[in-house]
């Protein structure tokens, strides 16, 4: 899906741009004031350094939270526009009271070139997630944009008046550079040649979520490869049944079955571990040890993570590959002695994109992993946003992302 980005277009001094931005950073609980991960507000400066340069009107829009179409004074953007002034050094972001109406009208157009103005919360609006079409045109008439910028992959799944709808009421309408990035990595790992062999490392709780994903995938890869939560399900579809307190869906047994025997007919070298690492709770502190996969598991033990002999046969697959895709983790990884499984992967995407593969994290809790195991600038690609990653790997079109130019 080829859509045009802001590269490709000529912003003209002065010109009105109305840039959709996801600023939705975490906030502390007790002060609501501060940002305790400002990673989202970062990531949208590329996109406004490159609109200063063209000497460009930047009206920011985002949201925050869930407010549900209500004011929440816990859920103003004033934070992310502070930081974002901090951040930038040299201007000061003007943080407004409402993002629609005769003081967004009059605050924009006082604008000069190069000044940033921030909307207030557009989620303060109930016509926001409803995409409703007054809503939508007020953003536009208000702001008086000319040229729409979407670089909220976050929210690209979802369309809301400010992703979608807004996109009928302005002329031109593109991808900024972070929009840019996560489909470039997103859709290229899927659709577009990727270099082989091309595996995938699905992990995480369930495998209902996942199933989607999992279809998808089984098109398109040469291996796959299979941990956390959801292989219990798998185990169980291969007829193994002690296996103790383990995570299983019933209900997913003969998907699971039918994802073996796709695997079989594709070609798709299907890896599930051999042995396993179990917990006598659900607790940082349980008890551990590791078996073979075919042994009983005892009655109130579960699998919480890949066991050693899993973690070899997956990185000898892995440092055979040339693209890798990831989501979900292989075990519980916020217990330390249930996350080796999980880090071991991490080393093992960081070789391959150190000795020229591409490696893309798409999303949700293996970032969180990615993250803490200091190994993110080793990774080329980490999306941004969790639901809407995972919608492109399933195939979906994004909203957000069908409504730009292309
Ligand atoms: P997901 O959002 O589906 O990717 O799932 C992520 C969650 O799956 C993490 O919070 C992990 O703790 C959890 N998880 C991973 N492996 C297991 C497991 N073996 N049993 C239960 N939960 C798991």
């Amino acid at each position: 899906m080829l859509k045009k980005s802001l590269k490709n277009i000529n912003v003209l001094r002065g010109t009105r741009v109305f840039v959709r931005a996801d600023l939705n950073a975490p906030l502390d609980k007790q002060d609501p004031t501060k940002i305790t991960d400002d990673t989202r507000v970062r990531s949208i400066i590329p996109t406004i350094k490159h609109l200063q340069e063209c000497g460009a009107r930047i009206i920011l829009a985002s949201h925050a939270g869930r407010p549900k179409g209500k004011i929440n004074e816990d859920m103003r953007l004033k934070p992310m526009g502070d930081r974002l002034s901090e951040l930038l050094g040299d201007t000061e972001v003007q943080v407004l009271n409402d993002c629609i109406g005769d003081d967004v009208k009059s605050a924009t157009d006082f604008m000069l070139p190069k000044d940033i103005v921030l909307l207030e919360n557009l989620r303060f609006y109930p016509g926001e997630e409803k995409n409703e079409e007054d809503f939508a045109e007020n953003l536009a008439k208000s702001t008086g944009a000319e040229i729409y910028v979407n670089d909220a992959f976050g929210t690209a799944h979802r369309a809301h008046a400010s992703t979608a709808g807004i996109t009928q009421h302005v002329d031109t309408c593109v991808a900024g550079f972070l929009m840019e990035k996560e489909l470039k990595f997103l859709y290229g790992a899927l659709d577009n040649n990727p270099k082989r062999p091309f595996t995938a490392v699905v992990g995480g709780a369930k495998v209902s979520t996942k199933i989607t994903v999992l279809e998808k995938l089984l098109d398109k890869c040469d291996n796959i490869i299979l941990g956390g939560g959801m292989i219990f399900t798998f185990y169980k579809a291969k007829g193994l049944t002690e296996l103790g307190s383990s995570l299983i869906e019933n209900d997913y047994v003969d998907t699971a079955k039918q994802i073996f025997e796709k695997a079989n007919e594709k070609n798709v070298n299907l890896l599930l571990p051999n042995d396993i690492v179990l917990g006598d709770a659900f607790d940082a502190n349980a008890n551990s040890k590791i078996i073979n996969v075919g042994e009983a598991i005892p009655e109130n033990w579960m699998g919480l993570d890949i066991g050693p002999e899993s973690i070899t046969t997956f990185n000898d697959c892995l440092a055979n590959s040339e693209t890798v895709v990831w989501n979900g983790p292989m075990g519980v990884f916020e217990f330390e002695q249930f996350s080796k499984g999980t880090y071991a992967m991490a080393d093992a995407l960081a070789n391959v994109t150190d000795n020229g593969g591409v490696t893309v994290i798409g999303g949700g809790d293996s970032v969180a992993a990615v993250e803490q195991s200091g190994l993110a600038s080793r990774m080329s690609h980490i999306s941004t946003g969790g639901g809407a990653s995972l919608e492109l790997l399933e195939g979906k079109v994004l909203p957000g992302v069908d409504a730009l130019d292309d």
